[in-house]
């Protein structure tokens, strides 16, 4: 069992000025109020406090916090008030006593609420004094080493609470060790079954492993002499249980396909040109794995954790990690801002524990105060831990430019993200992107370390579909500001061609009118609208009928000059007026009540003369023909006043169209022949043909047809239909 004289002399040795008499007397006050108390191990329970002010002495934190560590549970567990506290040793330990005390005990709150109001107490408490935060991790710790004694069930939630809120809470503090200790005592108690399965597993390639690492560190210490570059030790670990169960879990691995289940530590002399030298060794000796070497030197992570990582496989296929830092940076890795303390205050000199705490404070806020700030809202404190839960994992990542730049970005952002954080020049121009070296589709989720090249093309432009997977305001305010623009551009162009058509059918010269700025400003004005561009754009998004400016620009002459009532008088009949296109191509679609206007072929359906279609006034391409059963027709809907009438144009020429079709058979020979036989028998033209099997044990033919209406198509199809060993045939789309 562990003494009081032995922690006193830690403190003494790691601080020196350290008042031990607070130290003395804390304990003594401690031990005779949880007198006769025992803990379910039935030892004394009086162990706890000494336990937890141990590690905090080994923490290397001040004379204060390891008192406090003594004096912990005294309010909480004995009769003791915080009056009484404060009257034997002040303010200071008061405090930090009262943020480590429990809410008491309150019988209408259910179990989940109180834990969370402890949480939230405790989180609140770490504003006034960080030490409250450094003391608990210890506190908890030493709970969770001594959990054997509990029941199942309370193992289990206090582990879960471990893991929820207490090991990221180290985490964010760098505390590397802390935070280990705590996810690998959680996960045992929490998953006892599965915890056992694996370390089964681990230690039956333990031997296999070790012997790996041996060779590991002897390869690397033989090379480093070699090259003169000095290190202060080599290190060798297997993958720690919880982290290695997460990751198999999380990328649905096996134990062999993980990069890092043996890692290789080299501690280097305080100067970080030897952990780069001492890579470049590595990487010498080793093939390295590019996308898994991490620079976290030039970018210190934001719990200050500093270190370069790098995969490399040996010779046999062994892959494994080597982690390269100063002793400095080690340290900061183990016990993270505790150790920044001591850092700083070897700086310092002695005597300066007013400011080292400082130094201590500012690092906790920096690190925690995003927590509380963002969580103060909340009313209700299980809201709160929820909030707290999501806020402890890191929000940001960072990524590289191929020149080295560091750019930070949100969890989740894209290639397209980055390539606009860098300049909105390069986003706008961006066509794909290179990571590690490697192609990535633009929707790719960018991790931690990788190196980003953005592929651009000078006349590319952003695209609608980008707002679905980016991230960060700039992006998406960038792309809708692109998007708003280049559809305004093609909709004054639309709205000018509509204006000239219908100009032209009143025989009105269309210059005459649009060149008239004064008097498209005064129509434009009618409209509500202030230029006579946005008159344009109006037409053009189909808001405004041509029809209707001209007749505002003729006035009283419109129903004189109205071609529409001319024909009508003409023929005497309520026929439109419509000229019919006689050719090839996209003339022998006419749209009604407009002449002359440009035409496409959706390519979604191919519309095939005879079909049934319908127009769609489209930003740039004049109107788009459907068929009226493609799917994206009731899409298009939603604009009702974009659509338009269309119809097929007569015409005396056969006009030759491809289609497509896919034709599912049974497998066996000479589908494709029987096929294209059928096909040129009712002397239809093939352009291309080709067959293939399914995964499913089907052939599937794919077979080009020329065809002159539906009509062709159809009698094509039942062709195709009657060819014995063929399931189903299909139009494809476009
Ligand atoms: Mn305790």
């Amino acid at each position: 069992m562990i003494r009081i004289e032995d922690v006193i002399a830690k403190v003494q040795t790691n601080r020196p000025n350290s008042d031990v008499d607070l130290i003395r007397r804390a304990y003594l006050f401690s031990a005779l109020h949880h007198r006769g108390q025992t803990r379910a191990s039935g030892e004394p329970y009086l162990v706890h406090p000494i336990e937890v002010a141990e590690i905090l002495a080994e923490m290397r934190l001040d004379d204060v916090s390891v008192a406090t560590g003594l004096l912990h549970d005294v309010v909480e567990d004995t009769l003791v008030d915080l009056d009484t506290i404060k009257e034997y040793f002040g303010g200071e330990i008061v405090g930090l006593v009262d943020g480590l005390t429990k809410i008491a005990h309150i019988s209408n709150l259910s179990k989940e609420k109180q834990q969370a109001e402890n949480v939230r107490k405790m989180v609140l408490a770490m504003l006034t004094d960080v030490r409250v935060v450094l003391i608990k991790l210890a506190d908890r710790l030493h709970n969770m080493r001594t959990m054997q004694f509990l029941k199942p069930e309370k193992r289990a939630r206090i582990s879960q609470e471990t893991l929820d809120i207490y090991a990221p809470i180290a985490h964010r503090l760098g505390m590397g060790k802390m935070r280990s200790e705590l996810e690998d005592l959680s996960f045992q108690n929490l998953y006892p079954e599965e915890y056992k399965r694996l370390s089964r597993e681990v230690d039956a390639r333990r031997p296999e492993l070790e012997a790996a690492l041996d060779r590991i560190k002897a390869t690397i210490s033989e090379k480093l002499e070699e090259n003169e570059v000095p290190f202060v030790s080599i290190e060798g670990r297997v993958k720690r249980l919880y982290s290695l169960w997460k990751k198999l879990k999380k990328q649905k691995i096996m134990i062999e396909q993980v990069y890092d289940l043996i890692a290789a530590r080299v501690i280097t002399p305080n100067d970080r040109k030897y952990c780069y030298l001492t890579m470049s060794v590595i990487h010498d000796v080793w093939t390295p794995v590019p996308e898994r070497f991490k620079d976290w030197i030039a970018i210190p992570r934001d719990n200050l954790y500093r270190s370069l990582h790098t995969s490399v496989i040996d010779n046999s296929g062994q892959a494994f990690e080597v982690q390269i830092r100063t002793e400095e940076m080690h340290h900061i890795a183990e016990e993270g801002v505790a150790a920044h303390w001591k850092y700083k205050e070897a700086s310092l000199g002695a005597n300066s524990d007013d400011e080292s705490l400082d130094e201590l404070r500012n690092t906790v806020e920096k690190l925690l105060l995003p927590l509380v700030e963002s969580n103060e809202t909340h009313e209700d404190s299980e809201e709160f831990v929820e909030s707290l839960k999501l806020d402890l994992f890191p929000k940001d990542v960072y990524a590289f430019t191929p020149m080295g730049k560091v750019i930070q970005l949100p969890r989740g952002s894209t290639p397209i993200d980055f390539a606009y954080a860098i300049h909105s020049q390069v986003g706008d121009a961006c066509t794909g992107a290179k990571i590690n070296g490697r192609i990535v589709p633009l929707r790719h989720e960018i991790q931690n370390g990788d190196v980003i090249e953005i592929l651009t093309t000078q006349s590319s432009k952003p695209s609608r579909d980008w707002l679905n997977y980016v991230v960060t305001s700039k992006a998406r305010s960038r792309i809708r500001h692109w998007i708003s623009e280049q559809q305004r551009e093609e909709s004054v162009d639309m709205g000018r061609k509509l204006l000239e058509r219908e100009a032209e059918r009143f025989r009105v010269t269309p210059k005459k009118l649009i060149n008239n700025e004064a008097e498209m400003k005064r129509i434009a004005n009618e409209y509500g609208l202030s230029r006579g561009e946005d008159l344009l754009a109006s037409i053009g998004y189909g808001k405004t009928l041509p029809r209707n400016v001209l007749a505002k620009y003729l006035g009283e002459k419109f129903d004189d000059l109205d071609p529409e009532k001319k024909a009508e008088s003409r023929l005497g009949s309520g026929m439109k007026a419509v000229k019919k296109f006689i050719g090839l191509g996209e003339d022998a679609i006419i749209v009604r009540g407009v002449d002359n206007l440009l035409t496409t072929r959706a390519r979604c359906c191919n519309p095939l003369r005879g079909e049934e279609i319908i127009g769609y006034i489209s930003l740039g391409k004049g109107i788009v023909v459907h068929n009226k059963r493609c799917k994206n027709v009731n899409q298009l809907m939603v604009n009702k006043e974009r659509i338009v009438e269309v119809e097929w144009a007569k015409s005396d020429r056969e006009e030759i169209q491809s289609v497509q079709l896919l034709v599912t058979t049974e497998n066996r020979t000479g589908m494709l022949a029987g096929i294209t036989n059928a096909i040129a028998e009712i002397k239809t033209g093939i352009r291309d043909a080709r067959a293939n099997v399914s995964k499913d044990d089907f052939g599937i033919i794919e077979v080009t047809v020329e065809v002159f209406d539906k009509k062709h198509l159809d009698k094509v199809v039942s062709a195709v239909e009657q060819v014995p060993g063929v399931i189903a045939v299909e139009r494809v789309s476009g």
